[in-house]
């Protein structure tokens, strides 16, 4: 037990859950840097965000991350927002500011980082499927790094056209829409195609609606699903000859990018990757 108080408190605010990846991540990543923090999570109803928002400030709570229900909502009782998070109408990590709170996006900063290592999305044209948070969050991301050219591709066309509407006229960055039926066959000239919808999640064998045969080896293939890591998706894309990125890596970045905003400090990617990693049983 160490003899002095604890420094600081972030925590993770949302419904249940049987276990929280991110707090293990954290938590290791905190006492690899020397920081003596902890990560909370705390199940909180929709109809007590407002007053657990007040408790945050209330307890001087450095910052914490919001996730489903309340990525939208915590919006209405922040003071600020990113660029990225007002773009996205989301956001997934606040930070406290003396007595302001700012509000940020981190998934798609984190898709993005973690795609760097394989690609620069600047002037490519880019397959993504859904049109959920995910695939909101990395496409917005995607558009403000330079990408040429977002195809959204999606089973319900409403939801793929908001996210089309939002690339076009506030990102700037071209986007049209292919409404999902059957498998779509990725179009030549396409370098970075990215599952973003959640096929594959706690489902191995589960089939992406992407024809296989038009994936070839200058493509870079994406999964944001990172429970298992090693979709079928990931390995179709690999017997095709595709450079692949999972899912544990957007989880690490975002992680990465969190910590950093929370406490100034760059924490050690490997560190977080090996709690991850320890924490899924991989
Ligand atoms: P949402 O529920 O907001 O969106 C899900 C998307 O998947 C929708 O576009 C939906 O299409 C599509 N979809 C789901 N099932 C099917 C299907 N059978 N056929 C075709 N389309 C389908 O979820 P999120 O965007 O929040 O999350 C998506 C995934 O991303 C999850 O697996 C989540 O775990 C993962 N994730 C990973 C992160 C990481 O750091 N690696 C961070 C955040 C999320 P439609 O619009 O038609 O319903």
């Amino acid at each position: 037990m160490p003899d002095s108080p604890i420094q600081e408190i972030v925590c993770c605010m949302g419904q249940p859950v049987a276990g929280n990846p991110t707090q293990f991540m954290m938590e290791r990543a905190f006492a690899a840097a020397g920081l003596d923090w902890r990560y909370l999570t705390l199940e909180v109803p929709p109809e007590h965000l407002a007053n657990a928002v007040l408790g945050l400030r209330a307890m001087g709570f450095r910052g914490g991350n919001f996730t489903v229900p309340h990525k939208v909502a915590v919006i209405g009782y922040l003071d600020e927002l990113s660029e990225a998070a007002e773009l996205m109408g989301a956001v997934n990590c606040v930070n406290r500011v003396g007595q302001r709170l700012i509000g940020e996006n981190t998934d798609g900063k984190g898709f993005v980082q973690s795609l760097r290592s394989l690609a620069d999305p600047a002037g490519s044209r880019v397959a993504i499927l859904g049109a959920g948070g995910a695939a909101r969050a990395i496409a917005v991301e995607l558009g403000l790094s330079g990408a040429e050219e977002i195809v959204v591709v999606n089973r319900t066309a409403e939801r793929g056209q908001a996210l089309v509407d939002l690339l076009n006229e506030r990102v700037k960055v071209p986007s049209r829409l292919v409404h999902l039926s059957g498998d779509y066959s990725v179009e030549p000239g396409t370098k970075i195609v990215i599952n973003a919808t959640s096929i594959g999640l706690a489902d191995p064998e589960a089939h992406v609606p992407v024809n296989i045969d038009s994936l070839s080896p200058e493509m870079v293939v994406a999964d944001v699903v990172f429970n298992p890591p090693r979709t079928q998706w990931l390995r179709d894309a690999e017997s095709r000859g595709c450079k692949t990125l999972d899912g544990l890596g957007m989880l690490v970045n975002q992680g990465v990018i969190g910590f950093k905003i929370w406490t100034g400090v760059n924490p050690d990617p490997a560190v977080m990757q090996e709690a991850l990693e320890e924490y899924l049983e991989i």
